[in-house]
């Protein structure tokens, strides 16, 4: 495991260029778009937040519903759908991202892939600004390589429980790739890897808001199967600054963006729960079809083309979602 990764000082926040002066965002409304649209803003560009709120929440936008530089509009990119004015740059993040989110949409989960990422680019495209798309470490599947390079073409089940998203972001790749080649559109596509943080929603089934809100309730916290899977957690502020390096760099990708400290789901509940103070028991519980076995990015790309590594400590990125965590309740 490359334990020294995460610990490195790294180049920090890409500054967003003076010519991303207004972006959109889809998706803006869930977990990691809120806090990129955050980071733009902080950075001064104007957005426009484009989500349907099917698996995001206004809570996530609602510090910047007094914002002029901020407009939400709530509507599904599956419609086409329009911006008025000049944009820069489209971020397009919006589709549900967690397992349990796209087995109770698994249609939508599709659609946002495939039409919802063509209109993306047709926006792009007419605007002729750069488009992003936010793709995932599920194209790998369930990996025979590991940890996994861009290049590594995958191993997953067209027709398993994970396949609507695990295709549709295979699907979004394709297409973006040919409205680059074909459309001559500047398109970069990024890989992210496991995210966490403040705004991940507490029942979206993922592993770390479900062993945080079981270890702060004393709940047993599930572990499916034996724990032995690993997945390599990469801290949102970190998977923002790649984002915004990768949207505001030349590379048309893929990239991955991920953290490459690889744990074990059974440590990661330990670890949880002994920040938290609890006295949870750990309960075992069946371990979901095609769950992949092993996941860790190889980021020597990212490192290389963009100048971007995480730099924060998993304890520290830990500590602050525990926190937050724990004042919603
Ligand atoms: P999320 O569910 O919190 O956010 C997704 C947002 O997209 C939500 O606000 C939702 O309402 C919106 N949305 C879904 N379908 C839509 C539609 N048809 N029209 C408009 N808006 C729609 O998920 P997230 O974790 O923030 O993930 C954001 C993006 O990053 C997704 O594309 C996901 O595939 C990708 N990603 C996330 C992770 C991660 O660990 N969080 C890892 C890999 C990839
Ligand atoms: N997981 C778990 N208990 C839970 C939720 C998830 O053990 O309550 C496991 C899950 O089976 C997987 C890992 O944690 O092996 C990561 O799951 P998550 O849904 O967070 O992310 P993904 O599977 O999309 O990587």
């Amino acid at each position: 495991m490359d334990a020294a990764a995460a610990a490195d000082p790294g180049p920090g926040p890409a500054p967003v260029p003076r010519t991303v002066r207004r972006a959109v965002v889809t998706g803006g409304a869930g977990f990691v778009g809120s806090h990129l649209c955050d980071r733009l803003r902080a950075e001064g560009t104007e957005v426009v937040c484009v989500d349907n709120l099917l698996t995001g929440s206004e809570d996530n936008v609602r510090a910047r519903s007094a914002d002029p530089g901020f407009t939400l509009d709530v509507r599904d990119v599956c419609d086409p759908f329009d911006v008025p004015g000049p944009v820069d740059l489209v971020l397009h993040l919006a589709s549900p991202a967690s397992p349990y989110d796209y087995a109770r949409h698994p249609v939508e989960t599709l659609r946002a892939g495939a039409q919802g990422t063509q209109n993306a680019l047709d926006l792009a495209r007419r605007k002729g600004a750069r488009f992003l798309l936010a793709s995932t470490s599920e194209v790998y599947g369930d990996p025979l390589v590991h940890p996994q390079p861009e290049g590594y073409w995958g191993n997953v089940n067209p027709v398993g429980p994970r396949s609507q998203y695990d295709e549709a972001k295979r699907y979004a790749e394709a297409l973006t790739t040919a409205y680059r080649t074909t459309y001559g559109v500047d398109t970069v596509i990024v890989r992210l890897f496991n995210t966490y943080g403040p705004r991940m929603r507490p029942k979206d089934g993922r592993a770390v808001p479900t062993f945080v809100t079981q270890a702060l309730a004393g709940e047993p916290l599930t572990v499916a199967g034996d724990g032995s899977q690993t997945r390599s957690l990469c801290y949102v502020d970190d998977t923002v600054s790649g984002i915004l390096a990768a949207a505001t760099a030349t590379h048309p990708g893929p990239v991955n963006l991920g953290n490459p400290v690889e744990l074990t789901i059974l440590d990661l509940a330990r670890r949880i729960r002994d920040l938290c103070g609890s006295d949870s028991p750990l309960t075992f519980v069946p371990r979901p079809t095609d769950d992949p076995a092993l996941r860790r990015p190889d980021i020597s790309l990212a490192r290389g083309a963009l100048g971007w590594q995480p730099v924060v400590d998993f304890d520290k990125g830990l500590a602050l979602t525990v926190d937050w965590f724990s004042r919603l309740a």
